[in-house]
């Protein structure tokens, strides 16, 4: 058994932000696991509303009518055998995440100031109590500035659009390379530029570089930085920085 899974009296808050294809999803679900911890993939939370906001043909710059479609929505999110599933009112919309549809929808919904704050209230609620791997955009930032492990993970972005590309063509879906790239390279730009929960590294995350890395080189990085954290004593102010 994990030291830091055997810690009951220490259940950590680890963040992890950064840009799209990262590899944020992956390590960050072999984290949970490896600590027994829960995993909040934020990412599918907006997905499913820019998924459910096509559906209803609302428009991807009505902001207020999103966040009332979002208030009004019941969502549940469970992983089950590697797999995060995501039920709007008791409906599963897993399948109609990861599509280069929803890829366009989900970062102009995703500027919606109401849509975010919805959101970002269940996913504070969430890690309450902690025991949580979340990752997203705005995590170490706005939902858990308080995370006791924040990191930043990014690559390359061609590397970036690589891993994307794969990931669609192993869905069956058939898509240029070229295309993929143009697409991350907008949704990079509108998640930086946005006025609210724009992407950022803050001071205190630790930026990891995955290019060129396995997810398990990633995974043993940031379990180390966990080590470090649940075994500081707060007696020792300063002693636990990462
Ligand atoms: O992580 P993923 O690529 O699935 O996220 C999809 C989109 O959702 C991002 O491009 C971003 O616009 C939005 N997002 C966000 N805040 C988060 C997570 C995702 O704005 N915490």
């Amino acid at each position: 058994m994990n030291r830091l899974s055997d810690r009951k009296h220490r259940k950590l808050k680890i963040a992890i932000d950064g840009p799209a294809g990262a590899g944020k999803s992956t390590v960050a679900r072999k984290v949970a696991r490896a600590l027994g911890y829960l995993y909040l993939d934020t990412g599918a939370m907006y997905r499913a509303l820019a998924v459910l906001a096509r559906e209803r043909n609302i428009s991807l710059d009505d902001h207020e009518t999103l966040g009332a479609m979002a208030s009004s929505v019941k969502m549940d999110v469970r992983e089950d055998n590697g797999v995060f599933r995501v039920f709007l009112d008791g409906r599963e919309v897993t399948d109609k995440l990861r599509t280069p549809e929803t890829d366009r929808a989900v970062k102009l919904l995703a500027m919606s100031r109401p849509v975010r704050e919805v959101l970002v209230s269940l996913q504070r609620k969430f890690a309450e109590g902690g025991g949580v791997v979340m990752e997203g955009r705005d995590i170490t930032s706005v939902v858990m500035p308080d995370a006791e492990v924040k990191v930043f993970l990014t690559a390359d972005l061609e590397e970036r659009a690589r891993r994307r590309w794969k990931e669609l063509r192993e869905k069956g879906i058939d898509i240029d390379l070229e295309e993929v790239l143009h697409e991350l390279k907008e949704r990079d730009r509108k998640d930086l530029e946005r006025d609210w929960g724009r992407l950022v590294k803050v001071d205190d995350a630790v930026l990891i570089d995955s290019t060129g890395k396995t997810p398990d080189e990633v995974l043993a990085e940031i379990l180390r930085l966990c080590e470090v954290k649940a075994s500081c004593s707060t007696d020792l102010p300063g002693a636990c920085s990462l």
